[in-house]
């Protein structure tokens, strides 16, 4: 059976009740976590996985809303080490900045470090990072040992920032796309094709043009995924469920999430056909 769990669908505003960005796949034997935001360690542990259960963490790009909790990830993995076995925590990351974020994200823990080595652990901890670069196209960047699953990336529209990417599953079970952070593009649909699920986040950029224009926030939304022109887009790659994650604005209350599924309707229905996808 394969699972797919949001460990949080926040942004860098806190929200009461919505932790950082991610996304767990569980298949089989195989976890996989999907980026790690603020309080990741805290609701992984709420859906039943703990830091040592984790086959590999996966970085779409480096930034503080994505990858805030991945030093207490590594840091909560080793400190459990002697009750709940674990090698190197395994993280990849697009090369360029968030490849260099994993590489000294344990820095700052250094005398924290040294005093456990010194009482408690007998060694340091060990994170592997497989760095890889951005891929223009779909290209497998993991498989697990027996080649159930796999993990595909391509490289997305998210600048400025330089380095980001897409995600998709491939399990025994289906495929599931992980956005990451972009604006609706056609990498992104590419990666759709054939899929059982496509997780984006979502940013009301259309319906709030007026309301934010001229202040930090259009700027912010130019490099976000509006949630009409995504409707559009799931609708023409086909895929059957559309889970939104990382929601900008974050909405307080039900009928502000009904607002982003009605923008997700609005989409689809443009592209042709009558909607039955929002989970
Ligand atoms: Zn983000």
């Amino acid at each position: 059976m394969t699972t797919v769990t949001l460990t949080g669908t926040g942004v860098p505003y806190p929200a009461p009740g919505r932790a950082g960005a991610g996304t767990l796949v569980r298949s089989g034997d195989t976890v996989l976590q999907f980026d790690a935001g603020r309080a990741t360690t805290l609701h992984l542990a709420e859906a039943g996985v703990l830091p040592h259960a984790l086959t590999a963490v996966l970085v779409t790009h480096v930034r503080s809303d994505h990858v805030s909790d991945l030093p207490d990830l590594a840091m909560t993995r080793w400190i459990q080490r002697e009750v709940f076995p674990a090698g190197p925590l395994t993280v990849l990351a697009p090369a360029g900045g968030a490849a260099l974020f994993v590489d000294g994200m344990l820095g700052p823990y250094a005398a924290d470090i040294a005093v456990r080595t010194e009482h408690v652990q007998p060694s340091p901890p060990e994170v592997t990072l497989h760095a890889f670069a951005v891929p223009d196209r779909p290209e497998v960047v993991w498989r697990s040992d027996g080649g159930l699953v796999t993990v595909t990336a391509v490289g997305v529209r998210h600048e400025p920032v330089k380095e980001a990417v897409a995600y998709r599953v491939d399990t025994p079970d289906g495929a599931v796309v992980i956005s990451g952070d972009t604006r609706v593009c056609p990498e992104v649909e590419a990666l759709c094709h054939g899929a059982d699920l496509l997780v984006h986040e979502a940013c009301r950029a259309a319906a709030l043009a007026e309301a934010v224009r001229g202040t930090v926030f259009a700027t912010i939304f130019d490099y976000h995924a509006d949630t009409v022109a995504l409707g559009a887009m799931a609708e023409r790659a086909g895929v059957p469920h559309t889970v939104l994650t990382h929601l900008i604005p974050a909405p307080g209350k039900a009928e502000e999430e009904a607002e982003f599924a009605a923008d997700l309707r609005e989409g689809a229905i443009a592209a042709g056909s009558p909607w039955d996808g929002i989970c």
